[in-house]
């Protein structure tokens, strides 16, 4: 059962996403080598509550935590913990909220200061599949065109690892709702995209083979190879002419620029 929204349910989501993108902006800022990922939790718990808000992944089938802060070959889902982080490390912080019967959804992978070129390509290239899939997400498109956006993007110039396991999904008053969004797939293939249907699209990539596992805690999986893995997300909806991109990357975008320890996420490096 797909639930499409109103424009006025779209907008309590853009609150929620907003909410988001304000707490991945406070990681931003907090991020450097030495800094626990317990720490920033802690932090972003604070500032969400401080909303009148609900940390959206705590709780959510026991996870322990307000954050997944999943490290260098973690591709999602990893607990933070009192590890100290490296000037080595990329860190993908995913967050959830939820506010006024409604969730928020977006995710980013940060670089700190020595990491490798090859992995910063990596990073780049999964952020940028993101942006293509997005464009797919419009009224009248296909779930596949989105899929194949993302999917050709990361296998066209590198051959990554497109994680087929995990996936996007619809979100709402609901986390996880359908349709499910995978980061493959066939142009013209799935379900029609149709106006007001509101989506998570969050590729995750790895720089080797496409293989990931469970670890041992039931909740971090990590690539099976132990490769670099990256994951950006942005929360969606599809409109008539385009897709409305819900959740905002400016704002942590901002803060890596003022951060000296992290690395931008651009060709550049
Ligand atoms: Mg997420
Ligand atoms: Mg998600």
């Amino acid at each position: 059962m797909i639930y499409y929204k109103t424009d006025e349910e779209i907008e309590l989501i853009r609150k929620s996403c907003l909410l988001v993108s304000k707490t991945l902006a406070l990681a931003a800022s907090l991020l450097k080598p030495g800094v626990t990922g317990i720490s920033i939790d802690k932090k972003a718990e604070d500032l969400i509550r401080d909303h009148g808000a609900v940390p959206g992944f705590k709780g959510y089938n026991s996870f322990p935590a307000t954050l997944c802060i999943s490290v260098n070959d973690q591709v999602v889902h990893g607990i933070p913990s009192d590890r100290e982080f490296l000037p080595t490390d990329i860190v993908s912080v995913d967050c959830g909220v939820y506010m006024n019967e409604f969730f928020g959804d977006a995710a980013y992978t940060f670089a700190l200061g020595e990491v490798d070129l090859k992995t910063m390509e990596l990073l780049v290239t999964t952020k940028d599949s993101l942006y293509k899939g997005i464009e797919s997400a419009v009224h009248g498109n296909r779930l596949g065109d989105i899929g194949y956006a993302v999917q050709n993007h990361a296998e066209k110039t590198h051959k990554y690892g497109v994680v087929r396991e995990l996936v996007g999904h619809g979100i709402g008053k609901n986390l996880h709702e359908s349709p499910e969004v995978p980061n493959y797939g066939k142009k013209g293939r799935g379900a029609i995209l149709k106006d007001g249907l509101v989506i998570a699209i969050e590729p995750m990539i790895n720089l080797g083979r496409k293989a990931v596992k469970l670890q041992d805690d039931n909740w971090t999986i990590v690539t099976k190879d132990s490769t670099p893995s990256a994951h950006y997300e942005h929360t969606v909806a599809v409109r008539k002419t385009h897709a409305d991109i819900l959740s905002d990357h400016t704002e942590l975008e901002k803060e890596i620029k003022n951060n000296p320890e992290l690395k931008e996420i651009s060709i550049k490096n």
